[in-house]
């Protein structure tokens, strides 16, 4: 364990753990839906660490699968070279994916997945040869991870500000955070739909015939636990159909199971043409990403008038054998014990647990989809966050851990949980907030 005088040592940029307390809150070990700090606490883990240990901490199969092949294979390039883990776990995907979705790109975070996805998206046009196409539009709220084009469609102001313009050729669609109409909606709001609306409008300004790919978070995640208005991504899908611009759904933290099906595009039925995912690929266990490709997409980049025989783009972990060990068993524990269908079960006792909490406290508005949830407390007079952060710092007190962003408290907790977990993420909620009524 590092000793509290070394830890000027370490430079952490955006994590919150020195915001959070003068000294980070350490954990050492993690079973199942709990951490262990070094002096021996366990605390429950509302939020699958940062959205991604679906299947619980170090699940044994999964540890055993990668402690196997580290002794096997190390290492293999995807570059004119391979090896079998990589086909298998890809076809094993492509076996739970939307239909139509035959391919998969694999990467080695969130946002490698998410630049590459953009990249395909303009390649594809190019290919098609329509090169023109090249604006990217993204949302505000959004949250697409760290790379150029992911920032640049990214629509959280502060985390962009401080890189100056990155990629020219974006815009921003409006968010759909409504709290005027649609506070303390369970699941999908009902109002709403008509911010897809925004897309006509913004394709009016831009020239329709320039854009690429509108990118969405099916719900949006880091910008609040957003859940899509009823018919709102239907919509979007229907207005980039009557333009020929690609949808991307970035489902970085939706994919793998957290709405109760494999993807979000399936819980919530409407079909993009490429899908990001990660975290929950591996259950959080070893980095990797992965754009899911429609067969639609991938034709027209290899088949269209203008294509290249070789898309150059590709990482030196692209494929990592000791990622697909993981991803490998991860699906396995996914399948085996029903995780998927678990948190389906689960969703609407997650959602009666979460909406209880309404009248506790200072609370301005409680959203939930799947396994996700969100408690947007009202700041009252003080320092933006400060009271979201004082009633995480609670739920830690009382061995729950979970996340405040600005005003928000953002839940999302492995899908092992049981209905006595939550019962004890809400009771440490509910002990957070009347300490802030009171
Ligand atoms: N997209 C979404 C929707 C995310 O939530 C995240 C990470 N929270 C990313 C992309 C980036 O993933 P990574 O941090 O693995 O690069």
């Amino acid at each position: 364990d590092v000793p509290p005088n070394d830890l000027e040592a370490f430079w952490m940029p955006m994590t919150a753990n020195r915001r959070f307390k003068k000294t980070p809150m350490f954990f050492s070990a993690a079973e199942g839906m709990y951490y262990a700090t070094p002096d021996g606490r366990r605390v429950l883990d509302a939020i699958a660490g940062l959205w991604c240990v679906n299947a619980g901490h170090c699940h044994p199969r999964i540890v055993e699968a990668i402690r196997a092949q580290a002794g096997k294979l190390d290492y293999a390039s995807s570059f004119g070279v391979g090896h079998p883990l990589a086909f298998h776990f890809a076809n094993r995907v492509v076996e739970i994916a939307p239909p139509g979705f035959r391919h998969l790109f694999l990467a080695g975070s969130g946002s490698e997945a998410v630049d590459s996805a953009l990249k395909f998206a303009l390649a594809y046009h190019r290919a098609r040869g329509e090169g023109h196409r090249q604006r990217l539009i993204g949302r505000q709220r959004a949250y697409h991870g760290v790379g150029f084009g992911g920032l640049s469609v990214s629509g959280i102001g502060w985390q962009r500000a401080q890189f100056g313009a990155l990629l020219p050729a974006t815009s921003h669609l409006p968010h759909t955070h409504d709290l005027a109409r649609n506070a303390f909606s369970r699941g999908q709001p009902a109002h709403g739909v008509e911010f897809a609306d925004a897309l006509e409008g913004l394709l009016f300004a831009v020239d329709p015939s320039t854009v690429a790919a509108v990118i969405v978070e099916p719900v949006a995640g880091a910008g609040g636990v957003l859940p899509p208005p009823q018919g709102y991504l239907q919509r979007l899908r229907e207005i980039c159909d009557r333009h020929g611009i690609l949808l991307i759904f970035d489902e970085v933290v939706t994919g793998f199971g957290r709405l109760g099906a494999p993807f979000a595009a399936q819980a919530l039925g409407v079909g993009p043409d490429l899908i990001t995912c990660a975290k929950g690929m591996t259950s959080g266990t070893v980095p990797m990403g992965g754009v899911l490709i429609s067969d639609r997409v991938h034709d027209g980049l290899s088949q269209g008038p203008e294509a290249v025989p070789e898309l150059a783009h590709g990482y030196t972990y692209s494929g990592h054998p000791l990622a697909c060990a993981a991803g490998l068993a991860a699906l396995d524990v996914y399948r085996d014990e029903g995780l998927f269908e678990r948190a389906a079960r689960l969703a609407p006792i997650w959602e009666d647990a979460l909406h209880g909490l309404r009248t506790l406290g200072p609370v301005r508005d409680i959203r939930n989809l799947g396994l996700l949830g969100a408690i947007e407390i009202d700041g009252g007079d003080g320092a933006p966050g400060e009271r979201a952060r004082a009633c995480a710092e609670v739920c830690l007190e009382r061995g729950v851990f979970i996340r405040a962003l600005g005003d928000t408290l953002i839940l999302s907790p492995p899908l092992v949980i049981d209905e006595g977990q939550i019962g004890q993420i809400v009771d440490a909620i509910g002990s957070g907030l009347r300490r802030l009524a009171a």
